[in-house]
């Protein structure tokens, strides 16, 4: 639909005001700092930040139907695509950044899908997939993605910045999203730079980065030691770092909190979320995001949160199943992991969940973040049964069914609450693992052994004539003739 034939109500919410007033905020000191300068930690005290909209309370000052009916009705906005995918969420997203300068690959808005009830009844609990798979470059970090790019690319065309040097480390997923944003703007001065665990990334992750031009680095190690490397270069030289520290990110993927809000038409009522935990950007934003919501009163209530480690990358886990007054944060060392975009051991968001997994649970006035932990094995046949039932998910949405079993298990879970599953990248990026569980070839130390109803082979024929091929696939799938 064209601008004027929207109902008048709503007309002239339709495209932003351009709003301005955003600081980077320093969770260990408070300080504040403009956003004219790149930051990825606190000069003064060295905490992680958060982008703080100084202007948020002007929000307020719009009903929350108008809010909703905003963001509903610029779905069918024709002809402003900063508009579409994240920016439909623009005024919660796109702080201080002009629509001319946003990036819009066509991420965000992924579907929820349910469950066939054959598979419903296996489960034994209400849930649905959120499909992030289906995003430009396959993952969730596209949303984190693109308005970190929006940013960056607003500071090239405001002459603020005179070129940049994207770099980031990466499970896989990190850096296929950092160079496909990189290459689509065709800009020379964007440069794209990543730094990989060498063999310890997926031939079709590695595919990405080395598709889109992107300068692709691998060291020995695993992703911790990338982690600190890039951490090094971004406080002595001049980069841009891309990863979930860099507090843009974790302004896009509030996203999903407003997607999954928007799709359950606003009712957060008996909702469960549960998210994959890895570098622990992704929870950061959806405890933000909801709390956002929740605060300009766009939702009554906040869904229930879970976080999900597997026991072979659990800091988050550990750190939760102390008793609140003895908790400290201690790095774990990782061993390989099927959820392997998230084997990750010293998580550079921690001390955003610690802070507001605190705010959540006391707006909610309950506990109502919880970190779970799951077996290998559980991951993996969730992984392929999900498959089976027609959900192409990748290990880590695998960690998230195992990560419901886990919590109905547990008794956290009333019966009723619909769970929804991040699904936070497609089955195709990992399908070496599916292979290996096929082959029953999992090193040991995955502790992963194949359940023989699972598996599946391909059948070579050795024949090349038709009616050869045709005679011994009628016999083996005992065809009638006619
Ligand atoms: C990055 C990633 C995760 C982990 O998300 P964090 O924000 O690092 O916690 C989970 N699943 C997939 C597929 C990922 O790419
Ligand atoms: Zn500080």
């Amino acid at each position: 639909m064209k601008i004027n034939e929207f109902p008048s109500t709503i007309r002239s919410y339709l495209l932003p005001k351009s709003r301005g007033k955003v600081a980077y905020e320093c969770l260990g000191c408070q300080k504040q700092y403009g956003i004219e300068k790149l930051h990825y930690t606190c000069p003064d005290c060295g905490s992680v930040l958060l982008l703080n909209d100084l202007e948020f309370d002007w929000l307020k000052e719009i009903s929350p139907e108008i809010w909703q009916m905003t963001f509903n009705y610029r779905q069918m906005l024709t002809g402003y695509p900063e508009l579409q995918g994240i920016g439909l969420f623009y005024e919660l997203i796109m702080l201080g950044i002009p629509m001319s300068s946003v990036v819009y690959l066509g991420e965000g808005h992924t579907p929820l899908v349910y469950p066939n009830k054959r598979f419903r009844d296996k489960i034994g609990h209400p849930f649905a997939f959120k499909q992030d798979g289906l995003n430009p470059s396959l993952s969730f970090k596209d949303r984190g993605m693109a308005s970190a790019y929006s940013h960056l690319n607003a500071l090239l065309d405001s002459n603020v910045l005179e070129s940049v040097l994207a770099i980031c480390a990466s499970t896989g997923d990190t850096s296929a999203s950092s160079a496909l944003y990189a290459a689509s703007l065709g800009n020379p001065k964007i440069k794209s730079v990543v730094l990989l665990p060498q063999g310890k990334v997926t031939p079709e992750q590695l595919s990405q980065p080395l598709g889109a031009g992107a300068k692709v680095i691998q060291m020995p190690g695993v992703f911790d030691d990338c982690m600190k490397v890039v951490e090094y270069l971004s406080e002595h030289f001049d980069v841009a770092l891309l990863n979930s520290k860099n507090a843009w990110r974790i302004l896009g993927q509030e996203s999903y909190s407003y997607e999954i809000a928007q799709t359950l038409n606003w009712n957060m009522d008996g909702i469960v979320i549960f998210l994959p935990i890895g570098n622990a950007g992704n929870i950061t934003a959806l405890m933000s995001g909801f709390i956002k919501l929740y605060k300009l009163d766009i939702i009554d209530t906040l869904p229930m949160i879970i976080g999900v480690q597997t026991e072979h990358a659990n800091p988050v886990y550990q750190y939760y199943q102390k008793p609140e007054d003895s908790r400290e944060f201690k790095p774990v060392e990782v061993r390989p992991s099927v959820a392997q975009a998230a084997m990750i051991g010293n998580p550079v968001s921690m001390p955003r969940v610690v802070y507001l997994a605190d705010k959540y649970n006391k707006l909610a006035s309950k506990q109502w973040v919880h970190v779970v932990q799951v077996a290998e094995q559980t991951t993996m046949d969730c992984t392929l049964e999900a498959y089976r039932n027609g959900f192409p998910i990748c290990t880590q949405g695998g960690e998230s069914l195992a990560g419901l079993l886990e919590a109905k298990n547990r008794g956290i879970l009333d019966g009723s609450r619909l769970a929804i599953l991040g699904a936070t990248a497609h089955a195709v990026k990992f399908a070496e693992f599916q292979q290996k569980y096929f082959t029953d070839s999992f090193p040991p130390e995955f502790e992963v052994r194949a359940k023989e109803e699972l598996q599946n082979r391909p059948i070579n024929l050795s024949s090349t004539t038709i009616e050869d091929c045709a005679n011994i696939i009628a016999d083996m799938l005992q065809l009638t003739s006619k």
